[in-house]
């Protein structure tokens, strides 16, 4: 069967799209249409305190404002908990991931006690402390006292088990440029996170979890996403390797930076895209801002 190329864009419906966001969509959008393949829109609002219809609303608005079209329906994953949960499952099962106990405050004190002098802490390439994974150790017997007694966990990946498991090094495919001309090997190295939240009690998913499932469900062959997570592709790779999804190739594109030639945030109200409409922006305009030349292409940095 001939499969398509398959694009996605897939934002968070936890604020208004920025310029950055635009960036993405239109090449996304571009490179569906130059491959002569399909674009798919995700909305990734598994985080329901933060994610909102109005938000989500805003998407459909600022996206058909510049243009951007998407191919069939829209994937909303807070409808696709079950899915998540089964991946999870076959985790549990297979016991790679733990339930973990420790608190923010418990998490962030043990990290204070332990760091001192020259003695720093590992990140991960967020720069946000590794967990210190001392419930990691907790004998079987304790694990379900803890269980049974409702105390709050998260389930965390057991990354060197995982890595373990796996028995080989992983990569992933990386493009060069716009044109998805030439492409690299990356080294993957997801031990760079820790023991990664899979899962907690108020959100039954993560970040990584829905998105390696969700790419492979909706057969996305290409990921063309921000600079931003170009570390993460590394916990993704293991996660697709652990569940037996395929895995796609993969574009970390230039971020817009804001006046002050910092990344864009949400917050900002200066670039987005809501904000721009109203101060009477043409969409032509917004493209160009956000890097795209007349005729639809990306203009290099
Ligand atoms: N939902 C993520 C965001 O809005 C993007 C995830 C991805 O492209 O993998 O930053």
């Amino acid at each position: 069967m001939l499969t398509l190329p398959t694009f996605r864009f897939a934002p968070s419906p936890n604020g208004r799209l920025h310029l950055g966001h635009a960036y993405s969509a239109l090449l996304n959008h571009a490179l569906a249409k130059t491959n002569g393949g399909r674009m798919l829109l995700r909305i990734e609002d598994i985080d329901t305190t933060r994610c909102t219809p109005a938000f989500e609303a805003g998407i459909y608005e600022d996206l058909h404002w510049l243009g951007v079209e998407w191919d069939g329906e829209v994937r909303r994953q807070s409808e696709h908990f079950a899915e998540y949960e089964q991946a999870l499952s076959r985790l549990i099962k297979e016991e790679l991931v733990y339930p973990a106990f420790m608190s923010r405050g418990e998490i962030r004190a043990f990290i204070a006690a332990s760091e001192g002098g020259d003695r720093k802490w590992p990140r991960d390439p967020d720069g946000v402390p590794l967990y210190p994974a001392l419930d990691k150790t907790l004998s079987p017997k304790e694990r379900r006292k803890r269980l049974a007694d409702g105390m709050p966990f998260a389930w965390r990946l057991d990354v060197e088990a995982a890595v373990a498991r796996i028995g080989r090094s992983l990569t992933w495919a990386e493009y060069s440029n716009e044109a998805l001309s030439e492409i690299r090997v990356v080294d993957a190295q997801p031990q760079a996170w820790g023991d990664v939240i899979l899962a907690r009690r108020e959100i039954p998913t993560s970040y990584h979890l829905s998105v390696v499932v969700d790419d492979a469900l909706q057969g996305i062959s290409h990921v063309v996403r921000g600079m931003d997570l170009y570390f993460a592709t590394g916990i993704q790779r293991l996660l697709q390797e652990l569940l037996g999804l395929p895995q796609p190739h993969y574009f970390h594109h230039r971020l817009v930076l804001g006046p002050d030639g910092r990344k864009l945030s949400k917050s900002q109200q200066d670039t987005g895209l809501a904000d721009l409409r109203q101060a009477g922006i043409t969409p032509a305009e917004a493209k160009r801002l956000a890097g795209f030349n007349s005729s639809g292409a990306p203009v290099p940095p």
